[in-house]
């Protein structure tokens, strides 16, 4: 603990911690740090959660900004049936991340860590910038119906706020090098941010050898819900040790929204 407070430059419990989790929850799949004040006061009691009266089957009831959770017809996450996807040569994904100065948060939700300017993809001849990347378990996406047991999102935005979220499975196996790194000042109580001062972190160091993905069009997997989101879950997983997995879900326990069904949709993968 003494040594954890000499590393933590500042760390914040204010109520505007409580917005970025609970009155701005569109934040965690998007940006935290842009939340508008308007959007704020007219969600400000739509709590949700991952069980019980606030739990998903409940979220489109929870606030009118929250309809889509339950009358949207592209959401995520889904089930990706590996047989199924259209196989197509498909545009490389691009990903260029550079290293930056840690921040992590516990919202509530998941643990999330702010990017700065520090990560671009490109695909399809559009450019996104890395704004967070968070974690879930178990993992969101199936794949032919099985969870992992964490799924990685580094969620991106485009000049004209459009959001393109890679997915990472994560399966049990070889300890993590970067989440041991991160898994150091894992904050244990919500609604804490740790800027942790010399430490840096490197998103790429979170990605598999292969961007080889699965593609299709979905939503943010928390209220609000809102659809256009541009999904590319990697078919390569990266592994996490046991213990990892369980120090995650000492913090947060369960934050995987249920698979949403595609409605016609399809999902491509590039070969
Ligand atoms: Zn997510």
């Amino acid at each position: 603990m003494i040594e954890m407070a000499k590393t933590m430059k500042y760390v914040w419990f204010l109520p505007a911690l409580v917005c970025v989790s609970i009155a701005c929850p569109s934040r965690q799949e998007s940006n935290t740090r842009a939340a508008s004040p308007v959007a704020s006061a007219t969600v400000a009691k739509a709590e949700w959660s991952y069980g019980g009266e606030t739990g998903p089957e409940h979220w489109g009831d929870l606030s009118p900004s929250y309809v889509l959770a339950k009358t949207g017809r592209q959401q995520s996450p889904v089930d990706i049936v590996a047989s199924r996807a259209i196989r197509k040569d498909l545009a490389a994904l691009n990903a260029r991340y550079d290293a930056t100065s840690l921040e992590i948060l516990n919202n509530g939700h998941t643990v999330e860590v702010d990017y700065h300017g520090r990560g671009v993809i490109a695909v399809d001849g559009r450019e996104y910038e890395l704004a967070q990347f968070h974690f879930h378990s178990p993992s969101e996406h199936t794949i032919d119906g099985e969870h992992a047991p964490m799924e990685l999102h580094l969620v991106h935005t485009d000049a004209g706020g459009h959001l393109a979220v890679i997915g990472v499975l994560i399966r049990e196996g070889r300890p993590h090098p970067e989440l041991a790194l991160l898994w150091r000042h894992l904050p244990a109580a919500p609604f804490r941010k740790e800027a942790v001062e010399g430490v840096q972190v490197d998103a790429s160091n979170l990605l598999p050898g292969s961007l080889a993905s699965y593609r299709y069009s979905g939503s943010l997997t928390t209220p609000p819900c809102s659809e256009g989101v541009s999904w590319f879950v990697l078919q390569a997983p990266i592994e996490a040790s046991a213990g990892q997995i369980a120090a995650f879900r000492e913090v947060i326990h369960g934050n995987n929204r249920p698979i949403q069904p595609l409605n016609g949709r399809t999902i491509t993968a590039s070969r």
